[in-house]
């Protein structure tokens, strides 16, 4: 398989490639050529597999010839066997209709773990024996820095630097990224910043060529295409236990950075009949906006107690934008243009027409929250944290006859503890699985959230290029 930027201009590069880059230089990101499809009967035979033999059949044909089938499953072994739960993500039944797909059994609490333990081992993998240290550079509203730090720590050939907005992100949260003290990871809280600012001080470092060509930069947020394949696997997964290929699942996703329900709308091009897809937000509804409306403008981030979709600008949207408007690299550079200009556009009416045909949205406040998670308990005697509820308040304002709802559970209850207490009277517990996270020491830089502050501290500390 070969990956092509959404802007057109930039190297094509292969699976390994793709892997280890960060943005494509063009300033684009990276998606593959052409969509793989399972064909029915293909569909079909995943029924009954594991975790790790779904996996391997849904991700081969886009590793391509740069890893066996057979070494890919030895990494997916690895990679989920460090999963609490057999069946990795398994579902859990709510009601008739609804279904909560958890996603939240691997060692940092979160979906992020799913992808990022995978990632890890394919970093490790592409970089043995080569004499290059690659410098993954970071922004995290919370869960991919503290998956990305567990995936990466103390392995050879990478140095992490991973930012996040001082004060904006949960206890749990913090010290899970803090408390790995592995020489080769390095948080910085950014002073004043919010998310979107964290990552838009990433983008600026990929596109500064005098900063980038220093380093060989890699990224780990969902702009990496690694990231967004392993998260294909779980839709399929799911879909074909409620009764795919013959009955069609619709999903509820709890969005953000848009990289998780990307892999859902991926799954649907590769044949997987999904009902619908729900993009499901908090009061950060720029994509809400995007798919009702076909306002994409940017809003000022209000925190909330899901701050992992505390998001105004959705990098991975920009991948929709482009296969829904005909993969026209030269137009999407040009959209992209002027939105980075003006922080706004409007989808053109063939990107929108193309969205309705598969997408739903949904803006869930505090409120309709707190609702869903009182209701999960009442109704299943479910715990579920913020961002699921925001995804379970979407879900239940479908309707979609008897058309089973699988609402993705993003996130271990306990990681958002306090958000959960105040809605439903109930701490949920840290697994032990967790440890003595209050008791460790934490370590990290607090630096003002600008370019020069941020790139001085980076240099100071990764390899340069040799
Ligand atoms: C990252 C995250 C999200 C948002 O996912 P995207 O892929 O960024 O849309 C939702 N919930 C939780 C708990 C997360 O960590």
């Amino acid at each position: 398989m070969r990956y092509i930027s959404t802007r057109g201009a930039a190297p094509v590069l292969d699976f390994e490639q793709v892997t280890l880059a960060g943005l494509a230089s063009d300033g684009g990101l990276y998606v593959p050529e052409h969509w793989p499809t399972l064909n029915t009967d293909q569909i079909a035979a995943l029924r009954g597999l594991s975790y790790v033999d779904t996996a391997v059949a849904v991700m081969t044909p886009f590793i391509g010839d740069t890893m066996s089938s057979a070494d890919l499953r030895t990494l997916c072994v690895q990679a989920y066997g460090r999963f609490s739960h057999a069946a990795v993500t398994p579902l859990v039944q709510l009601d008739q209709q609804h279904w909560l797909l958890e996603l939240f059994h691997g060692p940092t609490l979160a979906f992020k773990d799913v992808a990022l333990q995978l990632v890890g081992l394919l970093f490790e993998r592409f970089l043995t024996g080569s004499t290059q240290q690659l410098t993954v550079i970071g922004a995290t509203s919370g869960d991919t820095g503290s998956a990305a730090i567990d995936a990466l720590a103390g392995r050879a050939g990478v140095d992490v630097f991973m930012l996040h907005p001082k004060g904006r992100v949960s206890d749990v949260q913090r010290r899970q990224m803090t408390t790995v003290l592995a020489p080769n990871v390095h948080n910085i809280a950014l002073e004043g910043a919010s998310f979107d600012d964290a990552q838009a001080l990433v983008k600026a470092m990929f596109n500064d060529s005098s900063f980038s060509t220093r380093f060989t930069l890699s990224a780990v947020n969902s702009i990496n295409w690694a990231r967004l394949m392993a998260q294909i696997v779980y839709y399929f997964y799911a879909a074909v236990r409620l009764g795919a290929p013959e009955r069609p699942v619709a999903f509820s996703v709890p969005t953000g950075n848009f990289g998780d329900v990307f892999a859902g709308y991926v799954a649907a091009k590769m044949g997987l009949p999904v009902a619908r897809l729900v993009v499901a937000t908090n009061v950060n509804d720029i994509l809400h906006r995007a798919i009702s409306d076909g306002d994409y403008s940017q809003g000022t981030v209000v925190p909330t107690p899901s701050p992992s979709m505390d998001i105004q600008v959705s990098s991975n949207f920009e991948r929709l934008l482009f296969d829904l408007g005909g993969r026209d690299g030269a137009a999407m550079a040009t959209q992209m243009r002027g939105f980075e200009a003006s922080r706004a556009m409007q989808l053109t009416n063939t990107q929108r027409d193309g969205a309705a045909r598969l997408f739903d949205s949904a803006r869930v406040d505090g409120n309709e929250m707190a609702l869903a998670m009182r209701w999960a308990q009442a109704e299943a005697g479910q715990i579920i944290d913020p961002h699921t509820a925001i995804g379970l308040a979407a879900a239940r304002r479908l309707d979609l006859g008897d058309t089973p709802v699988v609402t993705l559970a993003t996130a271990h209850p306990s990681k958002f503890g306090d958000a959960v207490e105040r809605a439903t009277g109930i701490r949920p517990a840290l697994p032990s699985r967790i440890g003595n996270l209050f008791d460790r020491t934490e370590r990290y830089t607090t630096l003002p959230a600008t370019f020069d502050a941020v790139t001085s501290f980076i240099a100071a500390r990764a390899t340069a290029r040799s």
